[in-house]
């Protein structure tokens, strides 16, 4: 291939389709053939160029990746493997995946898992990647089914739609909060029972601890929503807190985590040791249903990405978007 498209992001400009050569490709052991990537949160503040993801310009956007090995000096890895990366360094410090070809360090890639497709890996992507994160790290604080109702916050989002569906197919009685009653009817065909307003737990609130509710929840949004959630979870039970959909404070006391013995865990995904990774996607491509992962993702052209960043950053996209990097 001498040139291809990749959406590429300068100086105090939103990202655009530019061409690029071999020229181009950064340092790194292992070439890929990029044929899908994914779109996340952070890949909107990327692509318009609003957040401060990129950290080098000009910068090829898109945190995930998936394709197919062509060159590799590293013994990890021979042309013809089918690969994966997410987060790490991907359009932050590194070149990503908006592009037909990325060259990255080798020790970013995992083998595609066994039982997904490249292009299902992408559909899960980092957003899928960090809701499986959060369920591992309920499940070790304790959090089981059969326990009290499990909360997924930002439920019509990308992390949220599959917390909604893991949790589900794990057994769990899920309750989904959304803003958007037109993701009722699919919130609960991934499985979730009972659906909270958003609203109702993103009102500052008046009392340190409410009624106990929730065994555990996933926080997608942050801010009073994350602090509503600690005031109703259950004695001993378990906060995985990813995202800052609705604002990066947290206005909470102390009182849920000393009175009701309540866990606040912390999750990253992009510098997530290997090994947990490894874990998530084995999990992922056993637990993740793929009817549910299928009905939730949207497949959309790269050139499309500028429209799509928009909507994401809005919170109008519903579920997963996967993006097909030849078109
Ligand atoms: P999406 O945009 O797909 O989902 C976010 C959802 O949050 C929206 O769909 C909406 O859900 C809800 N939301 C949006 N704005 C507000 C608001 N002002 N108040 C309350 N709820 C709101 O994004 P992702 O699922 O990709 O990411 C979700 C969050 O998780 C982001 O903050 C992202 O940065 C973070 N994240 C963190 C990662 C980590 O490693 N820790 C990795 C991936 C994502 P609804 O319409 O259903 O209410």
């Amino acid at each position: 291939m001498d040139a291809w498209d990749a959406m590429v992001v300068d100086e105090g400009a939103p990202a655009r389709l530019q061409q690029l050569t071999e020229a181009d490709l950064p340092e790194g052991d292992v070439t890929v053939a990029v044929r899908w990537s994914s779109l996340n949160f952070k890949d909107g503040l990327a692509v318009t160029g609003r957040g401060k993801v990129v950290q080098r310009t000009p910068m090829v956007c898109g945190i995930d990746l998936a394709g197919t090995v062509e060159e590799s000096s590293s013994p990890d890895w021979q042309p013809g493997d089918e690969v994966v990366a997410t987060g790490w360094g991907l359009s932050v410090t590194h070149p990503g995946g908006y592009t037909r070809r990325q060259r990255l360090p080798a020790e970013w890639l995992l083998a595609r898992p066994d039982g997904l497709t490249l292009s299902q890996t992408m559909a899960i992507g980092t957003a899928g990647l960090t809701a499986m994160l959060c369920v591992l790290d309920l499940e070790d604080a304790g959090v089981e089914p059969g326990d009290a109702e499990v909360l997924v916050t930002g439920a019509g989002g990308g992390v949220g739609s599959v917390a909604v569906a893991l949790l589900a197919a794990l057994g769990h009685r899920v309750a989904a909060s959304t803003g958007r009653p037109e993701t009722h009817d699919a919130l609960r065909a991934l499985g979730a029972t009972t659906i909270v307003d958003r609203a109702e737990l993103s009102e500052p609130g008046t009392r340190p601890l409410e009624k106990e509710r929730w065994a555990g929840a996933v926080d997608t949004v942050g801010s009073t929503t994350l602090a509503a959630v600690l005031r109703q979870t259950r004695y001993g039970g378990a906060v995985a807190a990813c995202g800052l959909a609705g604002g990066a404070d947290l206005p909470t006391t102390v009182l849920p985590f000393i009175l009701r013995n309540v866990h606040l865990l912390g999750v990253d995904s992009v510098a997530c040791p290997t090994p947990r990774r490894q874990e998530a996607w084995r999990r992922l491509a056993a637990d993740l249903p793929t009817d549910a992962l299928d009905s939730m993702t949207a497949v959309e052209p790269m050139t499309d990405l500028a429209r799509l960043a928009e909507e994401i950053l809005a919170g109008r996209v519903r579920g997963r978007v996967v993006v097909d990097v030849e078109r």
